[in-house]
């Protein structure tokens, strides 16, 4: 009899297991991908470390996290200064004074600010959708130079029927600074994201390739606790319904250049162009292979048959949530986190933090 039976090798998974093992209890970890890792997951391609499911940059505020990471891997200084691609047109992200600079062809923050405030007057009184919502925020040329058509390809809708909920702030720096952070802490671990997973897992047997919910009955009595990351709705079967995602699609390419966008990660922000990102990986460990890897990043709608990535987490998802989250209160010894079990959007930083509250409730002084 195995003390835990932990669904999910993503961070929260991971951590969990981690723990408990560390304190000398015995767990089974279930994958269904045939990897660990979740969507941190790196794999070697030509000796260069490419994230599977997109860019994955490790950053955080919070000391202890930063410090509770290090045990695993150490992090090199890379900093996401990401670019913008508008028709070929090339500008620094996040909006800063190096973007507005070479927008509008001037020098000084306070000329950025008149523009900016002079432009959001085209919208008067309360916005009506997005469109008018970030045009208000922060003028018409950056909406239809970096909003328009990367939020439109993102959620598959005109930005005139999104609702302007969907971004409350749009974070501009009237100075020169392209870092797209604003954490004191950031990097990529040296050697990739999956070592940190095998390191957490070494102790815990672990079965890839099975999907908990197809192979319940075997599993679900081999184990005194049940720590689930899946999506809380399939756990119940879908009993009240689905809850909603955004997907994604990533097309990876081997190419014979050393150097195919001198960046890691270019938005492409006219909707001409189907994907919105492209990533180079060998720059986020500032690699010197001869080859190099890039992924196009396709916005998909989802479905139950395809990868949940980002919930979708207005009124109505949320109100179903709340359904599901009274039925796992109900369950007994089965416990639900992360990403997909909390139904809710979170950085790496976020899933270490709930993983690291969830063991220090279950397991005591960790
Ligand atoms: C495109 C993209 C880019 C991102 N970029 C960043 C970034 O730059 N910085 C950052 O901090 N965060 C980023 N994130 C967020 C980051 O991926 C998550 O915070 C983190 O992976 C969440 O870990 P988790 O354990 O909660 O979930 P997951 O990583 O999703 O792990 C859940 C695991 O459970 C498995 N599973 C589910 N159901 C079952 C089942 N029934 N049986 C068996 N196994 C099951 C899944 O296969 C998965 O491996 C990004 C996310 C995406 C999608």
């Amino acid at each position: 009899m195995y003390d835990y039976l932990v669904v999910g090798t993503g961070l929260f998974g991971s951590i969990f297991a981690y723990e408990a093992s560390k304190k000398g209890l015995k767990c089974l970890v279930l994958e269904r991908r045939s990897h660990i890792g979740g969507n941190c997951y790196t794999e070697s391609v030509e000796n260069i470390n490419v994230h599977k499911y997109g860019a994955h940059i490790f950053r955080t505020s919070d000391e202890n996290i930063w410090k509770y990471m290090q045990q695993f891997c150490k992090f090199n200084h890379f900093v996401n200064s990401p670019i913008a691609n508008f028709k070929g047109e090339i500008y620094n992200l996040p909006f800063n004074m190096n973007t507005f600079s070479k927008l509008w062809n001037i020098f000084s923050p306070k000329e950025a600010r008149e523009i900016i405030l002079q432009q959001g007057k085209e919208i008067q009184g309360e916005p009506k959708n997005l469109e008018e919502h970030t045009i208000k925020l922060v003028g018409r040329d950056v909406y239809e130079k970096f909003i328009k058509g990367y939020t439109e390809k993102q959620w598959g809708r005109d930005c005139k029927d999104l609702p302007a909920s969907i971004i409350r702030r749009i974070p501009v720096r009237y100075i020169y600074d392209n870092n797209y952070f604003n954490d004191p802490y950031q990097g990529i671990p040296i050697g990739g994201y999956t070592a940190i997973f095998e390191k957490m897992l070494e102790k815990c047997e672990v079965l890839l390739e099975v999907d908990f919910l197809e192979q319940r009955q075997e599993f679900q009595n081999k184990a005194k606790k049940i720590i689930f990351t899946g999506t809380i709705d399939s756990y119940f079967n879908y009993k009240y319904g689905a809850l909603e995602y955004r997907s994604l699609r990533f097309e990876h390419k081997i190419l014979d250049t050393n150097n195919y966008q001198g960046v890691a990660v270019v938005n492409y922000t006219d909707r001409e162009t189907p994907y919105t990102r492209t990533i180079e990986h060998k720059h986020f460990e500032f690699g010197t292979q001869e080859k190099t890897v890039i992924s196009e990043e396709y916005p998909l709608e989802w479905n139950k048959n395809i990868e949940p990535y980002y919930p979708i987490n207005d009124d109505k998802n949320q109100e179903l949530y709340e359904k599901y989250l009274e039925l796992a209160k109900k369950e007994n010894n089965v416990f639900f986190g992360g990403r997909l079990g909390e139904y809710r959007y979170y950085d790496m930083q976020d899933s270490v933090k709930s993983a690291l509250e969830f063991s220090k409730k279950e397991l005591g002084i960790l």
